[in-house]
């Protein structure tokens, strides 16, 4: 349990949770091993976090399996909901201290995680504890000579993976339906931020959650993830990272057939027509992708401007970038904090020098600033062509590539010419042309006249390159039950 010895003074106490959870035991990996988890805005460890393997994985997956068959789904629906809640006004009354230590592990700046990731998890957990004790089947009248009903059945032991980039709000949008449903949860969060989830599950067990029902594992994706992913005694996969990965956990998880939900990634395309609100429209799109240094999957990270605006486009999403404030993710007055790790900041300047190698025009940005910690400076690129990688591929940072076009067919041909289909938002004051449009883009949501709003009752997911499957809502609920047919003879 000892924290690094170069762990910086005055940050958040509670780093020294570490060990895997597993039946409701802190334990070791069974291999003894760690691995350090860095601070993004210094470069410096902040602790040792147990490093997981396929034995671990193991024991995890057995313990979620008693959990299941044991005291979860046979519970009263109701006291399911009971605990859910009471872990909800855990992480109330501990809110500053998880958003202190989601801020220092992932880079992420103080107030954004208070005023996002924080409500955001907990009115997801809140959601789901009502559901608990709502979720039934019908009864489906076929025949006079039967009673035909269905009952929706937890499907069993989950493996919830999780991004580094929200790993609070993203961990708990696939825990509390799976919970509330009645599964048990084996969880991987990313390897780079692990601090916030190993901190929910001492917070589960002080709620009652019983030993089991929710398992951490910690360590590389390639390890802990691929391990539960081709593990035989899991159910369901629940995954959101990149697509590629994806691709990967497909193809695992084909050994017993699991079932299987992506969230991947996105290149939202961000439309303004010369109709629109300007003022507006660039407020929200520098938002829409410099919010949490543009490592957001349904970023837009795309701006489609018209030809007569497009000009005016480019200079205000220049003046906002160059406005916001970069700096020590614990200040309160930070607006825009490093970006995860060193690889992700060298992966961002190089499609900087990509774009630039393509012609597109870099006209802000994109630079390293200081040598401590991931700090960029927020990119706009502008004369950026449709064909061209920085406008293909997704880039996860604060980087944006400004494009010119000229209509509405136009519009769209553009919006909807990338492998993926997450988000998309819309500009304008007329209301036949928003609607045109939302009906035609590909994308799971549209934002009309505002950008980069979700919540936990509406649905939230892809296709494509962006994944299937959707989380939230009820849509949820579907994810992690399975309908049971039942038809009684009434004629004995
Ligand atoms: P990633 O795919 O590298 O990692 C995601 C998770 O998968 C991590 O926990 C990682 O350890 C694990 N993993 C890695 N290799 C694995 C393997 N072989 N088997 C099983 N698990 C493995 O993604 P990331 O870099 O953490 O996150 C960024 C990506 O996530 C971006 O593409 C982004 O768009 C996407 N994302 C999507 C959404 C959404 O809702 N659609 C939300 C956030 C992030």
């Amino acid at each position: 349990m000892s924290i690094a010895s170069d762990c910086p003074s005055g940050t958040a106490s509670d780093v020294r949770e570490k060990l895997l959870l597993i039946g409701g035991q802190r334990v070791a990996a069974v291999a003894g091993r760690v691995f350090k988890t860095l601070n993004p805005a210094t470069g410096e460890v902040i602790a040792m976090v147990a490093e997981g393997d396929a034995v671990d994985v193991d024991r995890a997956v057995a313990a979620a399996r008693r959990a299941f068959e044991g005291p979860w789904r046979t519970m009263r629906a109701a006291e399911r909901g009971q605990i859910l809640n009471r872990l909800v006004a855990l992480m109330k009354q501990h809110a500053d201290e998880i958003a202190a230590l989601e801020s220092l592990d992932a880079g992420k700046p103080i107030s954004a995680v208070l005023r996002q990731d924080i409500p955001a998890a907990l009115d997801t957990l809140a959601y789901y504890a009502g559901w608990a004790d709502k979720i039934h089947g019908d009864v489906v009248p076929v025949r006079d000579d039967a009673l035909t009903y269905t009952v929706r059945e937890p499907v069993g032991v989950v493996a919830a993976i999780v991004p580094w980039n929200f790993p609070l709000m993203i961990g708990m949008w696939k825990l509390a339906p799976a919970l509330a449903c009645g599964c048990t949860v084996v969880m991987k969060p990313a390897e780079l931020t692990s601090l916030s989830a190993l901190r929910l599950g001492d917070l589960a067990l002080e709620a009652g959650l019983p030993p089991g029902v929710f398992n951490i594992v910690t360590g590389p994706g390639s390890v802990v993830g691929d391990a539960l992913v081709k593990h035989p005694d899991v159910d369901k996969v629940t995954f959101t990272g990149s697509p590629g990965v994806g691709r990967g956990i497909l193809r695992g998880a084909a050994g017993n057939l699991k079932r299987v939900s992506l969230e991947l990634g996105g290149k939202s395309a961000n439309v303004i027509f010369d109709d629109a609100d300007l003022d507006a429209a660039t407020k929200a799109a520098a938002a829409g992708i410099f919010f949490n240094a543009g490592q957001v999957c349904s970023a837009g990270s795309r701006v489609l401007a018209q030809d007569k605006v497009y000009d005016e486009v480019v200079e205000r999403l220049t003046a906002r970038a160059r406005s916001l404030r970069m700096g020590d993710p614990a200040d309160r007055a930070t607006a825009l904090g490093p970006v995860i790790s060193e690889k992700q900041m060298n992966t961002i300047l190089n499609y900087v020098d990509v774009g630039r190698k393509e012609g597109a025009q870099l006209v802000t940005g994109g630079e390293r600033v200081g040598d401590r910690g991931y700090f960029l400076s927020p990119a706009v690129f502008a004369g950026v062509k449709h064909e061209m990688r920085i406008s293909q591929e997704e880039i996860f940072g604060p980087v944006v590539s400004v494009i010119r076009f000229k209509d509405e067919a136009d519009a769209l041909r553009i919006a909807n010419g990338t492998a993926y289909s997450l988000a998309a938002g819309v500009w304008s004051r007329d209301i036949g042309r928003v609607q045109r449009f939302a009906r035609r883009v590909k994308a799971g949501t549209v934002w009309i006249n505002t950008y980069g709003y979700t919540d936990v009752r509406l649905p939230w997911g892809g296709a494509g390159d962006s994944g299937f499957g959707r989380e939230h809502g009820t849509e949820a609920l579907a994810n992690f039950t399975e309908p049971k047919a039942v038809w009684m003879n009434l004629n004995v």
